[in-house]
């Protein structure tokens, strides 16, 4: 049988078939996790194949994953070798930003960026709360706007409470599978709420799930909603981290510095002080955003390269 993981609890996943018949399945024995050291060798998002073990109870066993397109991983507290898959096959992540009431900077964005071009997870930015922006947000959002839309990120600004462009964001989530990140108070549960669902139990699950303790990261769950849009939360999620990533890897992440990188004199030029570097000389000639280079800077020199 072919399903797709819904949820992990750490000894049972909830797998899906395509006729909506649940199973709960274990793992057999030692699972190789398509090579990847991690506590959970199965994640939420992932296509895998299962034996019925009993009909009648709905239970199963996992005998194989399908290769993911993509997936996020995350450093474990406890284990610094181990680390965790939060979610795979992602289409989405919208990263929510708000000016104010919570504050998000031009750095918070340009790290999950960084991480979510390192997963290969095409990222839209939604800039929440447009209806109650004051002078100073209202610049401060355009600004932001300005300098990632000019770099080809999908920008919307958005309100959830009003509604406004709500239709725009479920027209990107329809029949994809995706995740939502950004801090605390942007409004994430909200939008969960506001997109059409017939499992109101379930979104209250959400809420519920969230309150127990950011650390909880073994109970990431997939949710469906009424325009076949999937999203999987997980509270690990919404701070998700850096993994293995080289200090001259770093630029090859920030869209518009790898671009500009092909013209820099040395191959490995890190765009500080080298000679002949193209993303300097676009920096003085005002080409490329002033923000993304002093967060480049700031990235490149933080060694835990960790935004919790
Ligand atoms: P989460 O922590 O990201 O899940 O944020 P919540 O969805 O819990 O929202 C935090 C607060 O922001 C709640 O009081 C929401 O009612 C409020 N909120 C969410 N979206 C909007 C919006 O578009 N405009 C305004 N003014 N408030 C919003
Ligand atoms: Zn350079």
């Amino acid at each position: 049988m072919k399903g797709l993981v819904y949820k992990s609890t750490g000894n049972w996943y909830d797998v899906h078939t395509d006729s909506h018949e649940v199973y709960k399945c274990s793992i057999k024995g030692k699972f190789r996790s398509l090579g990847i050291k991690s506590t959970n060798p199965v994640a939420v998002g992932d296509y895998v194949f299962f034996e019925i073990t009993d009909e009648k109870e709905q239970r199963g066993v996992i005998t194989k994953i399908e290769p993911r397109n993509n997936y996020i991983i995350r450093k474990s507290v406890n284990l610094s070798k181990q680390s965790h898959i939060l979610a795979s096959n992602i289409d989405y992540c919208f990263l929510f930003v708000t000016p104010s009431n919570p504050s998000t900077s031009s750095l918070f964005i340009d790290r999950v960026l960084l991480s979510t071009e390192s997963f290969g997870i095409d990222t839209i930015i939604l800039f929440n709360k447009i209806d109650s922006y004051d002078k100073d947000d209202t610049d401060y959002i355009e600004k932001l706007y300005k300098t990632y839309t000019s770099i080809g990120y999908q920008c919307l600004k958005i309100s959830v409470k009003q509604k406004t462009n709500i239709e725009k964001v479920k027209k990107f989530m329809e029949n994809n599978v995706s995740v939502f990140t950004g801090h605390s108070g942007v409004g994430k549960s909200s939008m969960m709420n506001a997109l059409d669902s017939n499992l109101n139990l379930k979104t209250s699950e959400i809420s519920k799930q969230n309150e127990q303790g950011q650390h909880t990261t073994t109970f990431a769950e997939m949710f469906d909603f009424n325009n076949g849009a999937k999203v999987i939360d997980s509270p690990g999620i919404k701070g998700f981290g850096l993994i293995d990533i080289e200090k001259n890897e770093i630029g090859g992440y920030f869209v518009e510095i790898a671009k500009l990188s092909t013209h820099c004199k040395f191959n490995n030029c890190l765009h500080l002080n080298e000679p002949n570097c193209a993303v300097k000389s676009a920096l003085e000639a005002n080409d490329i955003s002033e923000s993304r280079y002093v967060n480049y800077l700031s990235i490149l020199n933080d060694d835990e390269n960790n935004f919790r």
